[in-house]
């Protein structure tokens, strides 16, 4: 297997396609998932699982792999990763591109939904209601006292311990459908859609099903983006960028 010389940071469709890109240009990647989900998507090519153990930690796995850029393409919402990436990037001058897909900021449904800075303002906002919630398994414990009528969690894996009572958990993964996400709502009454900006494609079709049944959206704005880190929305901008920075 050929030296890998570009670290993509993944767990997203965009890396994994991302992969596909480098890998059919014939340019060695090597993928890193975090390990969360008990049967990842893998991407193509060579694959690590697991955090590096802080940016001390990464910036040695990019010494000892020679590693001469990343892309760092994970979730808009993995603030942790992103922030360890910079800060390893920054100490061992290897360059470092993030790669984010456009948030729903310019859907035209936008201007009708609740947007929120935090977990804990959303949960306010859903109070008395029956919910949706589709934040992601981290944030559950910020809603955990929430005071809705009901709760429906949707997750990738189910959850291990116990819930509160009046919550259940959905498990499935993307991409959705606009007539699946509606029989969903309608199925549990939902009233309040709980979500994130995640943007994409793949779990768009629920704020078309929400507005079509007159279920309110409240909506977590992202995180901002690590300053000084050059950034694309779109998977060719990154694999030219990838092309430039670390050639053939
Ligand atoms: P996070 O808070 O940013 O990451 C926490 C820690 O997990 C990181 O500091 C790192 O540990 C490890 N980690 C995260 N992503 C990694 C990766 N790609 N490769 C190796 N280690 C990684 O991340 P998160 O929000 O828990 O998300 C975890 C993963 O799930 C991400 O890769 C993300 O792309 C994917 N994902 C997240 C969401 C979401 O809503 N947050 C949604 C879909 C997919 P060390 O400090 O030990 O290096």
């Amino acid at each position: 297997m050929p030296t890998p010389t570009v670290l993509i940071l993944g767990g997203t469709a965009e890396a994994r396609a991302l992969a596909v890109s480098l890998n059919d240009a014939g340019v060695p990647v090597v993928s890193s998932l975090a390990g969360r989900v008990r049967d990842p998507t893998r991407p193509v090519g060579e694959v690590r699982i697991g955090g590096f153990g802080g940016p001390g930690g990464l910036a040695e796995y990019l010494r000892e792999r020679r590693i001469r850029a990343v892309v760092d393409a994970t979730h808009p919402f993995a603030m942790g990763m992103s922030a360890s990436a910079a800060a390893a990037c920054d100490r061992t001058g290897v360059r470092l591109l993030r790669l984010a897909r456009p948030g729903w900021g310019d859907h035209p449904l936008a201007g009708t939904w609740r947007w929120v800075d935090d977990t804990a303002a959303a949960a306010a906002a859903a109070a008395g209601h029956r919910v949706l919630l589709t934040t992601g398994r981290r944030t559950l414990g910020d809603f955990i006292d929430m005071a809705a009528t009901f709760v429906l969690v949707r997750l990738v894996d189910p959850v291990s311990g116990p819930l509160p009572g009046g919550w259940s958990v959905v498990t499935s993964r993307g991409p959705y459908t606009l007539p699946g996400e509606v029989a969903l709502m309608r199925d549990h009454r939902i009233e309040v859609l709980v979500t994130k900006d995640s943007g994409g494609a793949m779990t768009e079709p629920k704020l078309d099903a929400a507005q079509r049944l007159g279920v309110k959206v409240v909506i977590l704005r992202r995180p901002p983006a690590e300053p000084g880190v050059p950034a694309v929305d779109g998977v060719p901008d990154a694999a030219a960028w990838v092309q430039d920075v670390a050639g053939r």
